[in-house]
């Protein structure tokens, strides 16, 4: 088929004034200007009209267990605060509540025009009893903090648990899907054991790894000083602190993973931006244009353009599907959204201008 709209923003130059996509099974084959589309290939034309054609969003980060605590936990005066709140919300949900807010994060997630997330979830055991309606990269979340010893049986297991997570949608690298990924929590959650665990495994099952670094001022005061609300609470849990009151966090991690040396060096280094919306146990919705609104009224020196690709060709980097996902390519998955014009003259401007539920949506080929 041929989809026609307005203006096709591709990721791969410049917008395309009165475009289209030639996409065939779950691909694209084709873009470019609507004449020279219809001249090179057969099939039904779908005109979207007075619309903006783009790829469609890739949230790299999420907990999707959590979409059922949406308004449950008011913004907490601190960080270990909110870990306290949480905690005590989730002591009261079954497996069946996390399976049901996996679904509806899913389903939100999609209206807002997200067609592949990068989602960890605690429940690694649950994911074969889900379907995901869009592209899914599932991160096993590993704790450790009670029970160091059962590292690596904790990994093996997480491991197998993903190793059974459905097929559709969920494909290997080379046939463009999503791959799979272990998501040690944080420092101070994660046993150095568990770390090496994970990272011993990524690397000889190439899947991918993630975790939390630096959240927050008091883990910042944690691992510095050893001081603080964060320090004294995980200390209560039994962790030993004996990697605490030196080092900041991310410090801590270089030399963990082996890279020691100074963070200064991370701009140059050209760290690859990408944007998530976490999940609604600490954000009001799962919609990537809300992030990518805050992030440029956070940082307006930013570009429209620059901060659309954090939504887009960054994380499809980061998940190592730079050349399957995140542009309109031919040889890419056909993952398709549209947004209304608005009339700006910044194409870009109208993207992150946006607020409402997408009018379209194609997630491999299918709407
Ligand atoms: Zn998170």
């Amino acid at each position: 088929m041929i989809v026609r709209a307005r203006t096709v923003v591709t990721m791969d130059g410049p917008p395309i004034e009165n475009g289209a996509v030639a996409v065939s099974g779950n691909r694209i084959v084709d873009v470019g200007r609507f004449d020279d589309i219809k001249t090179r290939n057969a099939g039904n034309t779908l005109d979207l009209g007075e619309q903006v054609l783009l790829p469609g969003l890739i949230n790299a980060h999420c907990h999707l267990d959590y979409t059922c605590l949406r308004g449950k936990i008011p913004p907490q005066k601190s960080f270990t605060e909110w870990i306290r709140a949480i905690n005590a919300e989730k002591a009261t949900l079954a497996p069946k509540d996390y399976i049901a807010s996996i679904n509806e994060g899913f389903a939100e997630a999609k209206r807002f025009g997200t067609t592949t997330i990068a989602n960890l979830t605690a429940f690694p055991e649950l994911i074969p009893q889900i379907q995901p309606p869009v592209r899914t990269c599932w991160f096993a979340e590993l704790i450790d903090i009670r029970a160091p010893e059962r590292a690596n049986e904790l990994v093996d297991a997480a491991i197998e648990s993903l190793g059974r997570a459905r097929p559709e949608l969920v494909l290997s690298e080379a046939e463009g899907g999503a791959p799979l990924g272990l998501a040690p929590h944080a420092l101070f959650t994660a046993s150095k054991d568990l770390f090496r665990r994970c990272g011993e495994i990524a690397q000889r099952e190439h899947i991918l790894l993630t975790t939390h670094l630096a959240e927050s001022r008091e883990e910042m005061e944690m691992f510095r000083h050893a001081l603080g609300p964060l320090y004294e609470f995980i200390k209560s849990i039994g962790r030993p602190m004996n990697d605490c009151g030196s080092t900041t966090p991310l410090e801590g991690f270089l030399n963990l993973i082996g890279r020691g040396g100074s963070p200064n060096r991370l701009r140059s280094l050209g760290f690859n931006v990408c944007l998530g919306t976490d999940s609604l146990a600490s954000n009001e919705s799962l919609s990537l244009f809300a992030e990518m609104c805050a992030f440029q009224k956070e940082f307006p020196s930013v570009s429209a353009e620059e901060i659309f690709q954090m939504a887009t060709v960054n994380p499809a980097r980061a998940l190592r599907q730079e050349n399957a996902l995140g542009q309109i390519r031919p040889g890419f998955g056909a993952d398709l959204i549209t947004v209304p014009c608005s009339g700006s003259t910044n194409v870009f401007e109208q993207i992150i201008a946006f607020g409402g539920r997408v009018p379209w949506v194609m997630v491999s080929g299918k709407t």
